[in-house]
């Protein structure tokens, strides 16, 4: 008898469901914040009310996002701390988090990746798009000014030198990945579906496809950025890219490029083209990614191999077009339509 009533109630159900129409469609967002344009895809649960809801939370994250984080809006938490002059300031709660986070990437990497490059971000003209090439001497002034272990974070006070200022963008981006990410696990536990295209190469898969097949994200060919090399299945996965390719400028026929080298405040020049980073955490894949370009090939691929505890993954493709990746892709990369011929060699 119980199982009859069951059986009715589900058909009930199914049947409600048919009518109001409430099939698994995705709810698609595009919103334009931390500097680029960001597309989401939520197929949530069968409420799409709820999945609207969570589109709307996300976007009003991100602007909070951008209130707090960037170096460049005056009102920011940031910009208060590079206009401290030594005194301390109190952070929000989610820049402290971020900034705690972001300081041991620096540690990890042994300062590959330092959120006090600022000053020679600025200083090459990348902050504003009024891009010069500082002489050897700035370059050399710059460079000296770069030292994350200066920074002082001590709960949500943070305290830095005077000239020295800081700068999230290599790693606010995968931060807010994963806030968001967390959030749509928190809503749909079990049935999580979500695509998160943070825009410049930054992707966070939550759960599968429906129906539980991987998400199936192309890797952009950086000798050509409108095209896909390679292809990496994700599932609960995320993956970041940093590349030369994505904001550059050409003077007397040199390409500089936005990501520096700390040791010479100039743009990292280590042979690599581009970095792609997959990882659980979209923070990993931002930072690392970033990091890694500055270690180039071989310094990157024994950073892999001496840090199992961050759980990531990596293809390289250095500026000959040669792609290396790590033995933890396999079965989730393949070359992409028209790469196939495409020698890949496997880091072990
Ligand atoms: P994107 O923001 O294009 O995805 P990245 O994540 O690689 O690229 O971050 C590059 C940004 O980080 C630069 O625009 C600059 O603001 C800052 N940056 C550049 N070099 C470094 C570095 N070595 N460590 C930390 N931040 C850096
Ligand atoms: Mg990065």
């Amino acid at each position: 008898m119980k199982k009859r009533i069951l059986c009715a109630l589900l058909a009930v159900v199914l049947c409600a469901c048919a009518l109001a129409g409430c099939s698994r469609e995705p709810v698609e967002s595009t919103t334009f914040a931390m500097d680029t344009v960001m597309n989401f895809t939520l197929y949530g649960g069968w409420d799409r009310e709820k999945t609207k809801e969570t589109r709307d939370w996300m976007t009003s994250r991100l602007a909070y996002c951008d209130e707090m984080f960037s170096a460049t809006d005056e009102n920011s938490d940031i910009a208060q701390v590079n206009r401290a002059a030594g005194q301390p300031v109190e952070l929000k709660n989610p820049t402290a988090e971020l900034l705690s986070q972001a300081l041991e990437l620096c540690r990890v990497t042994d300062g590959a990746l330092d959120i006090t490059a600022y000053p020679a971000v600025k200083a090459w003209g990348f902050t504003q798009e009024e891009h010069r090439v500082p002489s050897e001497e700035e370059l050399a002034e710059l460079a000296a000014r770069i030292d994350y272990s200066a920074v002082k974070l001590d709960g949500n006070t943070i305290t830095l030198p005077e000239g020295v200022e800081i700068d999230l963008g290599a790693v606010a981006k995968g931060f807010a990945g994963d806030w968001l990410a967390q959030q749509v696990r928190n809503i749909y536990p079990g049935e999580d579906s979500a695509l998160l295209d943070l825009g410049q190469s930054t992707i966070v898969a939550v759960g599968s496809k429906p129906g539980g097949k991987p998400w199936r994200i192309g890797v952009v060919d950086p000798a050509q950025p409108e095209s896909y090399f390679a292809v990496v299945e994700l599932v609960d996965m995320a993956m970041g890219t940093s590349g030369g390719y994505q904001r550059y400028f050409e003077q007397d026929g040199i390409t500089y490029w936005h990501i520096l080298d700390p040791d010479t405040a100039a743009p990292a020049r280590s042979g690599l083209a581009s970095v792609t980073v997959v990882a659980p955490s979209a923070l990993t894949c931002d930072g690392l990614s970033t990091a890694l370009f500055v270690m180039g090939l071989e310094e990157g691929a024994a950073f892999w191999r001496n840090h199992p505890e961050l759980e990531f993954d990596v293809i390289f493709v250095t500026e000959d077009g040669e792609i290396y990746r790590t033995a933890g892709l396999e079965g989730r990369f393949s070359l992409a339509e028209g790469y196939t011929d495409r020698e890949v060699t496997l880091l072990e």
